[in-house]
């Protein structure tokens, strides 16, 4: 085969199923022959769709497919500032589609490229939430009955019941939580669910770094006997430190890296050892490429891999998350959001859950193909986003 090139870069924005998804389509000089990537930043997908079009399609137009390493620096150092979350899920979107180009080019899945399998299937946790507690426990066993040893337990989303919020007259608009009564039902939470459904079963349970310091530590703490699978963002990147002194108080699972963008944010926690998970989001941190690198580094310190996987992910980017976890020995757990009908339908080739395991094909590069014409009917959500308005008890802002 001579030189193959990469002949066109496009965009495919869709919304089948309430999320905006963005897959980056790499088109080469070889007949039939193209790759997909996940770009997915939901709530600027418009941006990252500019920074492909606009600026990595022009300087990628061309080149030769075969050097990933090498274009994945020369994307990330282009616009001279770099490591921010609109570049690295551009960038993503490309990274991921020129792995999917090799696969094919070899005739492998990516884990055989990344070096074969440690195991046949990714163990995932699912997401149990209820407006009360005994509707948590009913969700507990609806999953368990399916096979899944691995369940996040939630009361309430991510800031509790705030019954009596006592907000001054004339407060913005916003999601209201009250930090206390998030504190308070957390520790209920796992009291009840464990006297339900006993210490057989892994439990976990996500913060979303919306306490103090001080309170991530004590709950922490009192959660510990109830021997929690992790706690997730306790604490928000800008208050990453207090990792330190969370480690010396108690000896609770800690998973981090949702939001992270820039490896400055990882590398410190992993190498002092301060975190058993990490878990950023592969697009946000610029693709495969660099997520790869991540896990063997972890790997270096004892950290398993916990890649973020909620609905804002496209099944290109869930199978990135599938093919590293296969092959990465340091895998710990995937988190798994789904993938409906609607999904599996537009995207032929997505993973399969199956008995608490999600699989990947075994097709050469991802084995994903989208339906083009069909997500041309699910237009993107351009509302405002509201979600991530989120407010204390007396008005102020605070993050989601
Ligand atoms: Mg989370």
């Amino acid at each position: 085969m001579s030189i193959v090139k990469i002949r066109d870069i496009r965009v495919i924005n869709t919304n089948p199923s309430g999320a905006n998804l963005t897959v980056v389509k790499i088109e080469t000089t070889e007949p039939g022959l193209y790759g997909l990537g996940c770009a997915t930043f939901a709530y600027r997908y418009k941006a990252v769709t500019l920074v492909v079009e606009e600026y990595l399609r022009p300087l990628l137009i061309g080149r030769s497919v075969a050097d990933i390493e090498d274009l994945w620096h020369l994307m990330n150092g282009n616009a001279y500032w770099r490591n921010g979350p609109i570049s690295n899920n551009a960038i993503s979107g490309v990274d991921m589609a020129l792995w999917d180009i090799k696969g094919k080019m070899a005739s492998m899945p990516v884990y055989d490229l990344l070096g074969g399998k440690s195991r046949q299937g990714a163990a995932v946790y699912r997401h149990a939430d209820g407006a009360t507690l005994d509707e948590v426990v009913e969700n507990v066993h609806r999953y368990k009955a399916q096979g899944v040893r691995h369940i996040r337990i939630q009361f309430g989303g991510y800031g509790g019941k705030a019954s009596s919020l006592n907000t001054p007259p004339h407060s913005a608009d916003g999601i209201y939580y009250c930090p206390d009564q998030y504190i308070q039902n957390t520790l209920k939470l796992f009291d009840h669910v464990r006297s339900q459904v006993g210490f057989d079963l892994e439990l976990l349970h996500d913060s979303h770094e919306r306490i103090s310091p001080v309170d991530a530590v004590r709950l922490a703490k009192s959660l510990e006997p109830y021997r929690p699978f992790f706690l997730e963002d306790l604490l928000s990147p800008e208050q990453d430190h207090w990792y330190e002194i969370l480690r010396q108080q108690c000896a609770a699972p800690i998973a981090i890296g949702e939001l992270f963008n820039n490896p400055q944010e990882w590398t410190h926690l992993i190498a002092k050892r301060l975190i058993d998970f990490i878990r950023v989001h592969i697009s946000q941190i610029g693709g495969l490429t660099p997520a790869r690198k991540l896990a063997i580094f972890c790997e270096q310190f004892g950290v398993k891999t916990a890649w973020h996987g909620p609905g804002d992910v496209s099944p290109v980017g869930h199978a990135a998350n599938v093919h590293l976890d296969i092959n990465a020995h340091n895998f710990g757990i995937q988190e798994w959001s789904g993938i409906d009908d609607r999904l599996a339908e537009m995207f032929p080739g997505s993973p399969m859950l199956l008995n608490g395991y999600v699989y990947p094909n075994n097709k050469p590069g991802f084995g994903i193909e989208l339906d083009e014409k069909m997500a041309a009917r699910f237009p993107c959500d351009d509302s405002v986003t509201r979600w991530t308005q989120t407010r204390l008890p007396d008005g102020t802002y605070n993050t989601p």
